[in-house]
């Protein structure tokens, strides 16, 4: 079997479309290199060895070592050099790189096949000591970190080799690496290995063939290394082999004058806007750029420094998207003037981002409609309507920014300073909002960094690894904010005298930058301000795109999309973000408010029906008004409305006060409210007494809300509104249930079309069920029998089918995730194993006894586009989910259409 593939000009082995084995670095290496890209030779280990590795305890194929031999000669030959040789050596990096790219997830080694020897050589062959120093003291700095494992022991702890590389600065009064000269570097050499040899028990080999195998098994480990796990896990990567590992001739940015290293995007990865867009630092190496050890040069500026450079850099920029057809994430290299790519990919971005950069390519004429649609990711899209930070407020208080930095992600947010990602998880955890707050971020942080609501690092540029993260979890960003001083030990910042606690409040503008010592409020995005009338289309141009890209979705969509809401407000923002009906109407919500809960306790209170009644008759105006307020709302939109679903006791206080309150306010004794309380009193109440199981033993119940819809449609129909209402039984499992609630409904709706003259063809209601018992969807044909439509409680229908408690299941979920038992968790991706078995059998069954049944869901599940996708494939008709979910399933449900073309 072969596990090695070559690279270089004109040579490659592989090319970019094998990135699940040669991962996404190495395939595209070859790619570049065949296009005739400068591409520094090598060779790249495959994804299937990595996956050897571990399932073999760490062993290696057989074929392996003569294969790695044979592809080191070839290197030779293509550079001139000699692997481990003193005279003319060749030095290399080794690389880790999975099918999808991990950014700052594995280590990469560079400078690699230095000894004490080849480093004199080296110095003498380049005419440079300084750099052949600087060269050998990375090795060791990332060699001894990554291979042999020397590294702080816990988060407060100094880095060991940046503690001795700040005492060297210190004692020579360098502020900059580069300022360190050939001595004091050799100094430092010789610190690097004293410390290692000293904490790990072991030199550093000298042998460059043994460094080599060291480095390559440290890539295979690093796969599954705690944080390349958690970043697995926070961003759903499963099934995947490994990581391959490349192997590549360097290049130097860091051999003096005339030699740099960069990194740059082919548009901006943070507004998508068409333009150039990276950074660079001169005499650098490797991740110095994006470490934020200096602070780099914006791109433009190597147009004057370095001319040619530039100039053949955006051809390739060009030349790379016109390839790709869409933007690229790049890496450069300069020595002594050559420029050198060293990997490209598909750049991670916001959604804002995404947005731009697909629209415009459109309109370029790179791409179609359809690829811009079926690439923007849905799960990420609803980020376009995060808020922003109230420039009114701003004004008003004449709050100024305290201080400034790169707007590395978009977003505003206010939260508390803290100081580590720990305190940031444990914070959060509590339930507060945080804003993460470092020198620079590094991948441990991960954690921390998802549950924060904004990002600020003192340290680094637009391409570090906070503003990167940052920007791929969507999360507000102001990273390289210099005038930040921050104190770890102290938990404090200071900022030109000012101090900041851990715990105070900070506000960020992560689309300017700014960072305020105040709390602001956080205000709508531009889009949902064009959508609700407060600010206008020709002014944001964020909002004309959004507008025309949604077109372009809804051509290719043929899933509905329709919302859950009880409000006519919420309905209003709903059919602004394009609903076309209400999928879910709780009506319980209604009963909550103001005198409502008075009447309703009355009539749970009630000795009998007669009482029940009166009850009712008190909320029957109140219930028809709301109802009204929604149809108007829905202006001629379908309206599912679902009947009284919890148990009762939920509207009636449990604590000793709240029932003396009530009694005082119902004029009985608090006795009477307490014996009620414990009469209603269930073990588990979940599966007793409530949905239609309410409206059976109190058939009142449903009468009075079945009135209170007709008469509402009769109401709006009138004033000329067409309304389409679709009453919906809950919980129901047995056919018979949904008979007798359904006749109830029928009754009651003919007697009012009756009393208010109209007919049928006026008021086209429909009754139906919401499948979320097991027993409904394997019946689902007798069901149907007496429903018109369907719709899928999928919460209910997962607690149910999976027979974990909704309330409880919290606490071993995670758990089960994590061991893979289930891929995610079952309430916020449908499990499409068991849970989807039901809903597809429901499917087939009800339209078998019913062909025109309308199908629909109206669990959590309508949001999620993972989920949306079967229910398109499924044949369901719609799917509803909260108002600001609904643009996310607009597009997921048309890019599940595009997905089966
Ligand atoms: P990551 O996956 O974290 O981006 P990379 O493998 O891309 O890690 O490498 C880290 C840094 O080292 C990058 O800046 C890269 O450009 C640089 N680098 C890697 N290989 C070489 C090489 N052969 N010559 C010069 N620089 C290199
Ligand atoms: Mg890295
Ligand atoms: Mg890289």
């Amino acid at each position: 079997m072969k596990h090695v593939y070559f690279f270089g000009e004109g040579r490659s082995e592989g090319d970019g479309s094998m990135k699940e084995l040669l991962g996404g670095k190495g395939a595209n290496l070859a790619e570049m290199a065949g296009l005739g890209i400068p591409v520094p030779p090598g060779f790249t280990i495959t994804t299937q060895v990595c996956r050897h590795y571990q399932e073999h305890e760490g062993a290696h194929p057989e074929a392996l070592e003569a294969q790695i031999e044979k592809h080191l000669q070839l290197l030779e030959g293509a550079t001139g050099k000699a692997f481990g040789d003193a005279d003319c050596p060749l030095l290399v990096s080794v690389r880790s790189g999975a099918a999808v790219s991990m950014p700052g997830m594995m280590d990469t080694i560079l400078n690699l096949g230095l000894n004490d020897e080849i480093v004199a050589a080296l110095a003498s062959a380049a005419g440079d000591e300084r750099f052949a120093y600087d060269s050998y003291r990375r090795l060791l700095q990332m060699y001894g970190d990554v291979v042999m494992g020397l590294k702080p022991e816990t988060e407060a702890d100094p880095d060991p080799f940046e503690e001795i590389l700040d005492a060297v600065k210190a004692e020579v009064g360098a502020t900059l690496d580069t300022e360190l000269s050939a001595e004091d570097l050799k100094r430092l050499v010789e610190r690097f290995k004293k410390v290692i040899e000293q904490k790990v028990g072991r030199a550093f080999p000298q042998d460059p063939k043994e460094q080599l195998w060291g480095a390559i098994e440290a890539v295979f480990r690093s796969w599954d290394n705690p944080r390349a796990m958690k970043y697995r896990a926070l961003n759903n990567i499963a099934g995947l082999l490994g990581t391959a590992v490349n192997v590549q001739a360097m290049v130097f940015g860091n051999m003096g004058e005339g030699c740099g290293t960069g990194v740059a995007f082919t548009r901006d990865p943070a507004t998508g806007e068409n333009a150039f867009y990276g950074e660079y630092l001169m005499n650098a190496q490797g991740e110095d750029v994006v470490a934020g050890i200096r602070t780099p040069k914006p791109i433009i500026e190597l147009a004057e420094e370095m001319p040619q450079v530039y100039e053949q850099l955006t051809g390739i920029r060009s030349k790379l998207e016109q390839h790709y057809r869409d933007m690229q994430d790049i890496e450069f290299t300069i020595e002594r003037g050559q420029l050198y790519m060293l990997q490209t990919r598909t750049g991670k971005r916001t959604a804002f981002s995404w947005l731009r950069s697909q629209v415009e390519m459109v309109h370029e004429g790179l791409i179609t409609k359809e690829e811009a649609v079926a690439r923007i990711p849905a799960d990420d899209y609803s980020k376009l309507f995060a808020p922003i930070l109230d420039q009114e407020d701003i004004a008003n208080r004449k709050l100024v920014p305290m201080t400034q930095g790169l707007n590395a992600s978009p977003g505003g947010a206010s939260g508390q300073a803290v100081f580590s990602a720990e305190e940031a998880e444990q914070r959060a955890e509590r339930g507060e909002k945080v804003i993460l707050v470092r020198i620079e971020t590094s991948p441990e942080d991960i954690g921390g960094m998802s549950v924060a609501q904004g990002i600020v690092t003192a340290r680094g540029g637009m391409t570090s690894h906070a503003a990167v993260v940052a920007r791929g979890m969507g999360c507000p960003c102001v990273a390289g904010a210099g005038e930040l001083h921050i104190d770890y030990g102290a938990r404090e910042i200071t900022v030109r005298g000012t101090k900041i606690r851990e715990g105070e409040t900070l506000s960020i503008d992560g689309f300017t930058g700014d960072i305020y010592s105040a709390a602001i409020t956080v205000k709508p995005s531009e889009i949902l301000q064009v959508l609700t009338g407060q600010m206008k289309a020709e002014d944001s141009l964020l909002y004309r795109q959004y507008a025309e890209f949604m077109g372009w979705v809804d051509e290719r969509r043929t899933l509905g999309v329709r919302t859950n809401a009880d409000s006519p407000r919420d309905v209003a923002t709903a059919v602004a973000f394009g609903a076309e009906g209400i999928g879910l109407t709780r009506t319980e919500h209604m009963f909550f408010e103001g005198d409502r809960i008075v009447a309703m306790r009355e009539m749970i209170l009630a000795e009998d029906e007669a009482g029940r009644r009166a009850a009712l008759a008190k909320l029957l105006p109140m219930q028809r008004e709301d109802f009204e307020g929604i149809f108007c709302a829905l202006d001629g939109r379908p309206a599912t409305i679902r009947l009284l679903d919890p148990p009762l006791h939920e509207f009636l206080p449990h604590d000793a006060e709240g029932q003396r309150d009530v009694a005082d306010v119902l004029g009985v004794k608090v006795e009477a409210i307490r014996e009620k309380v414990e009469a209603l009193d269930e073990v588990n109440p979940m599966l007793g007494h409530r949905g239609c199981r309410l409206g059976i033993t109190y058939p009142e119940i449903s009468e009075m809300q079945a009135r209170a819809v007709l008469e509402a449609a009769c109401a709006v129909h009138k004033a000329g509104i067409s309304v389409r209402p679709e009453i919906m039984i809950p919980l129901v499992g047995h056919v018979r249930e949904l008979a007798l609630q359904r006749e109830v409904v029928v009754r009651v709706a003919e007697e009012v079309l009756k009393e208010q003259g109209l007919s049928k063809a006026e008021i086209p209601y429909l009754v139906g069920t919401m499948i979320e018992v097991p027993r409904a969807a394997m019946t689902a044909d007798e069901v149907a029998g007496e429903a018109e439509f369907f719709s899928f409680g999928t919460n209910d229908l997962t607690q149910m089918g999976c027979g974990f408690s909704r309330d409880d299941a919290g606490r071993f979920l995670k758990t089960y995730v994590a061991q893979g038992i289930y891929d995610r968790d079952p309430f916020q991706a449908l499990d499409q194993g068991g849970v989807g078995k039901l809903v597809r059998m429901a499917c087939e069954l009800g339209r078998k006894a019913r062909p025109n049944l309308k199908l629909g869901i109206c669990g959590e599940h309508g949001g999620d586009p993972s989920s949306i996708r079967f229910f398109h494939d499924a044949g369901l008709d719609y799917v509803s989910c909260s108002p600001f979910r609904v643009p996310v399933a607009r597009l997921a449900a048309a890019q599940a259409a595009l997905a089966n073309e």
